[in-house]
């Protein structure tokens, strides 16, 4: 059974730990090592003792360096890095244009040749999507500097007016308020410690964990970003389990064609009072426990869904999503 049920699930430092147990986030983003104990905060991933003292000699401006178990991380620091989403997404984003048979260092590559990776990849940024490297005004204050906060906003909710080059090839943001579970399974003993994973295309975003409990709260927002060809989003649930591999706890798909179709024919929301303009059905071959509604709320495209958990004894999980399109 696990042993962290004590700890408080939505600390800081919970979240942070939690971010680096996911699997991406085991070994070096940069080197593939084992066990990354460091990371930098405005880059957003975890990486290794020796990358990281690449990293240190780059400069804060570029990477800020943070000990996972040592140092104190701020909130917004801890946000940062649950942003991005760990190793595999930032990399998405880092690595999106690596020349094909370039070979990237490993655990036991030489000082001289993880040092001239890094630089390529972050401090130069060669293998960045090329829409990324147009450098935006830096913001004062802000803990990025400008590259790599238009990075962040490749990932981040953003109904402003940052709108950024890098998202052209997005049509949208989508967030995912994970509501809460009900009759969860059981995993363990006597109860579970559920989390909820959402996958679309190459993102994979996540809740926080919930000790011991099978009709958790979460009501925690994730952000999405959906790829011109998009497919469902999918949902697992699992049983975080701090020594072995965290069990499954049933999945589902959503479907977010019904809410983007009709999102895009109706244009801007706050043209509109509220009003229904859509539904996904309930049918057989969906997760769907009744039909789910698209409304027109103050402006905002948005949908509750309750969806049954499918290969599981029990479960259902209650979300709400809202639309926030891109223009182009
Ligand atoms: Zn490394």
């Amino acid at each position: 059974m696990s042993n962290h049920a004590l700890g408080r699930p939505s600390s800081g430092k919970r979240r942070l730990k939690d971010l680096l147990l996911q699997s991406d986030n085991r070994v070096c983003a940069d080197c593939g090592a084992p066990d990354p104990k460091w990371a930098s905060a405005n880059i957003g991933v975890f990486i290794c003792l020796k990358c990281c003292g690449v990293h240190r000699s780059l400069g804060t401006h570029v990477s800020k360096v943070l000990s996972v178990t040592l140092d104190e991380w701020s909130d917004d620091e801890i946000e940062a890095m649950v942003e991005v989403g760990g190793n595999t997404s930032a990399n998405s984003i880092y690595e999106a244009f690596i020349p094909e048979g370039f070979s990237k260092p490993g655990p036991d590559s030489s000082h001289e040749q993880r040092s001239k990776f890094i630089r390529s990849k972050y401090e130069l940024q060669e293998f960045l999507k090329p829409s990324l490297r147009i450098l935006s005004a830096p913001r004062k204050g802000s803990l990025q500097s400008s590259i790599s906060r238009k990075i962040m906003d490749n990932f981040r909710s953003s109904s402003s007016s940052q709108k950024t080059a890098g998202m052209v090839e997005f049509i949208g943001l989508l967030k995912v308020k994970v509501i809460k579970g009900t009759n969860l399974a059981i995993r363990d003993m006597l109860s579970s410690d559920p989390y909820v994973v959402l996958t679309l295309a190459q993102q994979k975003v996540q809740t926080t964990v919930i000790g011991s409990n099978l009709n958790p709260i979460w009501n925690e927002e994730l952000m999405l970003s959906v790829p011109q060809n998009f497919g469902p989003v999918k949902l697992q649930v699992f049983d975080y389990d701090t020594f072995s591999a965290d069990d499954i706890m049933g999945e589902a798909e959503i479907d977010i064609q019904p809410m983007i179709t009709s999102a895009v024919a109706f244009g801007d929301a706050g043209m509109f009072g509220n009003m229904q303009i859509g539904k996904w059905l309930k049918s057989h071959d969906n997760a769907l426990i009744n039909d789910s509604t698209v409304n027109i709320v103050d402006g905002k495209v948005k949908q509750e869904i309750s969806l049954k958990l499918q290969n599981v004894e029990s479960g259902e999980i209650d979300l709400e999503l809202e639309w926030m399109p891109l223009e182009q």
